[in-house]
């Protein structure tokens, strides 16, 4: 690990993102004296407020979006600034694009450019450029990222800086293969997982916070068994995040830690009691949400 502080850059497209994603390995970077500043490049108000859509579902052309949606920009905003102090960080930058604009324009490039002029990181984080077959709006940020990575890096125009990024991490990787048949085959791949078992519930709690998704209380648990969990069961963890490196790393050594080192004498009581570990979904659920069976019977069943 670099020897002085450090300052990480992610760009999220969804608000949720900036935290959902590799928020616990932000929060170890916070921990260990690092600076972190999350970009957020879309207000995720058209796709991702699931109570504006159960309005509109219910009221239809009765429903006055265009009011709504600026009230709920800012709601959105201010649940993630809460979740992501949970975890240590509060420097947000909100880009406002509109979530339902899925294009990879030169205006996205440029303020993603810009804030990479302005932050000057050594590490970007952003979602993998093909993800669902490079079609949706994951995938149009993360290829925006690194149009903009490129672009700060140039000499620029006028009185623009120029910034080199030495680092770039792919979020999430392998979250959504498989997830329609375009994302079945292609260059995803998790060349390295971050150990998160100790910060799993303050993600569980930063989840919480965002009633806009209906992604508190018993989601937010199931979420951190079934994601976190399950990244982490695949590396021997309890929970972890995961992340592809966009370019090779560049080492004098190759790089092995000392946890890496103890597995070598480990036993496999221990290695499975690990990846056995509950946290989130024990965690207690806030005092106004309750589990519920009231959504559990499929129709098929019904009918049978
Ligand atoms: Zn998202």
């Amino acid at each position: 690990m670099a020897s002085r502080s450090i300052h990480l850059m992610l760009v999220a497209t969804h608000p949720s993102d900036s935290f959902d994603q590799a928020g616990g390995t932000l929060a170890h970077h916070v921990a260990r004296g690092d600076q972190v500043t999350v970009v957020l490049a879309t207000t995720g108000v058209r796709s991702h407020h699931n109570q504006l859509q159960d309005e509109r579902r219910i009221a239809g052309a009765e429903l006055n979006v265009e009011e709504r949606v600026k009230e709920a920009a800012r709601q959105k905003l201010e649940e993630t600034r809460n979740a992501c102090r949970i975890l240590g960080f509060d420097d947000i930058r909100d880009l406002g694009f509109e979530d339902d604009d899925t294009l990879l324009t030169d205006d996205k490039i440029d303020a993603i450019a810009d804030a990479i002029r302005d932050v000057k990181p050594d590490i970007l984080i952003t979602h993998q450029p093909y993800e669902i077959g490079g079609l949706i709006s994951h995938a149009t940020i993360g290829q925006a990222t690194i149009h903009a990575w490129q672009r700060a890096m140039g000499v620029g125009r006028g009185n623009q800086i120029r910034h080199y990024v030495p680092a770039i991490y792919f979020m999430n990787p392998m979250a959504y293969m498989g997830y329609s048949s375009l994302g079945c085959a292609g260059t995803f791949h998790a060349d390295l997982y971050i150990d998160i078992t100790d910060v799993i519930d303050k993600k569980v709690q930063a989840l919480d916070y965002i009633a806009s998704q209906y992604y508190g209380g018993a989601f937010a648990r199931k979420r951190a068994e079934t994601e976190d969990g399950a990244h982490g069961s695949r590396s021997r963890l309890a929970y972890a995040e995961q992340f592809q490196s966009f370019y090779p790393m560049v080492r004098y050594t190759f790089p092995i830690t000392d946890s890496e080192l103890d597995l070598i004498d480990e036993p496999d009581e221990a290695m499975i009691g690990r990846r056995g570990e509950i946290v989130g979904g024990l965690m207690p659920l806030p005092p106004n949400m309750a589990f519920t069976s009231e959504y559990r019977i499929p129709k098929e069943k019904e009918g049978a």
